[in-house]
């Protein structure tokens, strides 16, 4: 059989590398996934420290619901049913230091009730914004890689709906935090990124959570990237790790392997990126293969910011806790030069029992901040300020929860603090941020193209070409990429749930 066209080099073992690899296997491509850290996942990711677990990523994971948007998708690359769901009730609680607060919930009538029982003088503002989640829950998203004839039905019954989707993305958070009065409400919509944001965004979120289409899976993201591991391994994928790709080798044009660092150089038909979209285009690619319209994405627009993490093993039963809780504070905690914020949030993780023994409680802190060269200028330049820095930070995080929590200081047995240089070491995400492009007033959730001008045999995957990044981006990018391909070598691109795989074509 010849080989040409056949196989298939993908730089990256995140989410979005993992989709495209099911994807090319099921067409029967031969696929190398090349993944720099020691374990799949990227972002998608948690550790081990003692008996807890600490989750970084997953909060809700649209698809959940069988029967939902993208549940059939996520169903082509692993076996979801796999999975244990759960749906919280609450989405969060947020909290003044002086005990007033504000239940987020995840039903729309509950929610509403609450709203209106907290602030009747918003009742308008309050009943268009539960209606909109009522609307968005209903809205079929499109599948990219479909064509129109996949999509008419679809986008026929989502017609009444795109005048509210056109209003809802024209304006940020922070704008449609001024509908309301009520002071918490308000922080809801305007507090960090969810304020910059679109305000579509955090809309769709509460429409996915009212529909039970966005649980979060027991195990946390990893227990996803398992199962996708799992097919990959069935399929006869093979993931290399700790084998980063410093160079993509271009001939005439076409990209024909990588090149990692240490010299090796791999031979492939077709190479697609699924890592940082920044060092792909300017350091694999030495910045040759740029439209204007890239270059000026990466000069001018803004990404997710980057973070610290506290993670806290706690020797208590946390389960009268919210899941998540967003503190308001009286004085700003300072987390680097640039970032003082006036509230922070805490996840109790007690609704996964795998993170934790019975009776303990894995929690944990997020902390925005987009000053990510403080931390890795600290971290390479003074190793000894850069643990104490994050000693500091710990320590403050605590005295807000023992404010919180009375008696939880006593009960902490792990302390553990990731920040910026973490996320870049381990994931190689520029400027670590946490979810690539932030989804801005107007831009909307259009991806960037999957191709760049001047090279062929070449695809881009991930949350660099899909703003608004998140899981579902990784299928969302993967798909199309795959289709192309197999378009283009004229191989038949069945890759339904079940459907038969086709044996991999021979060296
Ligand atoms: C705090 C937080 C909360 C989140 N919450 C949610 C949520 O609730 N729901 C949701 O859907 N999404 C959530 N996300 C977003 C989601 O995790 C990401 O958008 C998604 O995982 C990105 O996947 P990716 O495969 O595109 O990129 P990545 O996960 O960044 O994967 C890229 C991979 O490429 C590897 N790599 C990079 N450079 C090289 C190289 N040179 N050679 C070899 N390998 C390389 C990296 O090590 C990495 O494994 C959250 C993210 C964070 C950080």
């Amino acid at each position: 059989m010849n080989p040409k066209g056949r196989s298939i080099t993908i730089i990256g073992g995140g989410i979005a590398g993992l989709c495209a690899a099911v994807y090319a296997l099921k067409c029967g491509y031969q696929v190398e996934v090349l993944e720099m850290h020691d374990m799949a996942g990227g972002l998608a990711m948690s550790w081990r420290r003692g008996p807890y677990t600490f989750e970084t990523c997953l909060h809700w994971l649209l698809g959940s619901k069988p029967g939902g948007s993208f549940h059939e998708q996520w169903r082509e690359v692993c076996d979801i049913g796999k999975l244990v769901f759960v749906n919280p009730q609450e989405l969060t609680c947020i909290e003044t230091a002086s005990g007033d607060s504000l239940t987020i919930y995840t039903n729309a009538d509950r929610l509403e009730a609450e709203l209106l029982r907290r602030a009747p003088q918003d009742a308008v503002a309050i009943r268009d914004l539960i209606r909109s989640i009522r609307a968005l829950a209903k809205f079929r998203m499109i599948d990219p890689s479909a064509g129109f004839s996949a999509n008419w039905l679809n986008l026929l019954r989502d017609l009444p709906i795109f005048p509210l989707l056109r209003k809802l993305s024209r304006i940020n958070g922070r704008e449609y935090a001024r509908r309301f009065s009520d002071p918490l409400l308000r922080s809801f919509f305007s507090e960090g990124d969810i304020g910059r944001m679109s305000a579509i965004a955090m809309i769709f979120s509460l429409a996915w959570m009212h529909e039970g289409n966005a649980g979060y899976c027991i195990g946390g993201s990893q227990a996803l990237i398992r199962v996708i591991e799992e097919n990959i391994a069935s399929l006869g994928g093979r993931i290399r790790f700790n084998a980063k790709v410093e160079r993509i080798l271009v001939e005439n044009g076409a990209a024909v392997g990588v090149e990692l660092a240490g010299g090796e150089t791999i031979q492939s038909d077709w190479v697609i990126s699924a890592a940082d979209g920044r060092s792909t285009l300017f350091d694999m690619l030495g910045g040759k293969y740029l439209s204007g319209t890239t270059r000026k994405m990466y000069a001018e627009k803004d990404l997710f910011t980057s973070y610290l993490q506290v993670s806290l093993g706690v020797a208590l039963d946390l389960s009268a806790q919210p899941p998540m809780a967003s503190c308001i504070l009286d004085s700003p905690i300072t987390v680097d030069p640039g970032a003082d914020l006036r509230s922070i949030s805490f996840r109790f993780f007690h609704f996964d029992p795998s993170f934790a023994p019975p009776g303990h409680c894995a929690v944990t802190s997020f902390l925005p901040t987009r000053n990510f060269t403080y931390w890795t200028e600290l971290r390479d330049n003074d190793p000894v300020a850069y643990r104490a820095e994050k000693q500091r930070v710990a320590d403050a995080v605590i005295a807000i929860l023992e404010k919180r929590v009375p008696g939880v200081r006593s009960a902490i047995e792990v302390v553990d603090v990731s920040t910026p240089a973490t996320i870049i070491r381990y994931t190689g995400n520029w400027k670590g941020t946490m979810e690539g492009w932030l989804i801005e007033p107007g831009a909307g959730f259009r991806p960037l193209p999957n191709t760049l001008p001047g090279l062929s045999n070449f695809y881009m995957v991930g949350q660099w070409i899909a703003p608004g990044g998140g899981l579902p981006s990784g299928l969302m990018t993967a798909r199309p990429a795959i289709k192309a391909i197999c378009q283009h070598d004229r191989v038949p691109f069945d890759v339904h749930a079940g459907a038969p795989h086709h044996q991999p074509a021979a060296a």
